[in-house]
């Protein structure tokens, strides 16, 4: 059932690997859209598939568009908490197991030094923690210009946790973006509607 996306073998085959037989409704509503290139706007807590929704897309993006030279990350993942990017860091590294994307994570919790690595080699697909990143930026050791796709997972709860001034820090200096995806557990709030004025481009709105 995942076939009818246009999908790459690879990424059809780990799907098959994980056990998922067939799309969640967001992956089914996502997809497509997020394959096309636009602006997404979605509701969907966790536990619905989101994570799989927005990797599959990003996973095909950087298959078609493979990379030319080494370079800073294309896709920049940011989710509220630690436990958060870890998960979505191996469920990224599971999808892609049969391809060349690496996945690199960077959370706050852990010695400043161990992300250097992260930063250096060629990492795709970079999932992160606001807070940690911000600190990479200021230090000029991470450079947001290469971000082709940026998501943001759990919107509604970032801005909860304070983050607002931080993120919108980081989406301005992933500013070459081509597409923003906006995840949210809501999509009523008027905090979370009028972040995403601001970071989306003509979005869709999508409801699970
Ligand atoms: P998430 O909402 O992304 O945290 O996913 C919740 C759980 O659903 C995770 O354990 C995923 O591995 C699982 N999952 C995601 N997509 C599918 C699918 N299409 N079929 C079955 N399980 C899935």
């Amino acid at each position: 059932m995942f076939e009818k996306f246009d999908l790459d073998s690879e990424l059809l085959a780990s799907i098959q690997k994980i056990g998922y037989t067939k799309p969640t409704s967001i992956q089914e509503l996502v997809i497509p859209e997020a394959m096309a290139g636009k602006d997404v706007m979605a509701s969907a807590p966790t536990g619905t598939g989101k994570t799989a929704a927005f990797l599959l897309p990003v996973a095909q993006h950087l298959l078609d568009y493979p990379r030319t030279q080494p370079g800073f990350p294309r896709v920049l993942i940011l989710t509220p908490t630690r436990e958060l990017a870890i998960q979505i860091g191996e469920d990224s590294k599971q999808l892609t197991e049969l391809t060349k994307i690496k996945t690199g994570v960077i959370t706050g919790g852990v010695n400043y030094g161990s992300h250097a690595d992260i930063l250096t080699s060629t990492t795709d697909i970079l999932v992160a923690t606001p807070g940690r990143l911000m600190e990479y930026i200021e230090n000029e050791q991470f450079d947001a210009r290469e971000i082709e796709i940026l998501i943001l997972d759990e919107a509604d709860r970032m801005l909860d946790l304070g983050f607002s001034e931080t993120i919108n820090r980081i989406v301005a200096e992933a500013r070459w973006r081509k597409q923003t995806m906006l995840f949210s557990a809501t999509l009523e709030g008027a905090g979370v509607l009028r972040f995403a004025k601001e970071v989306l481009n003509d979005p869709v709105f999508l409801e699970s």
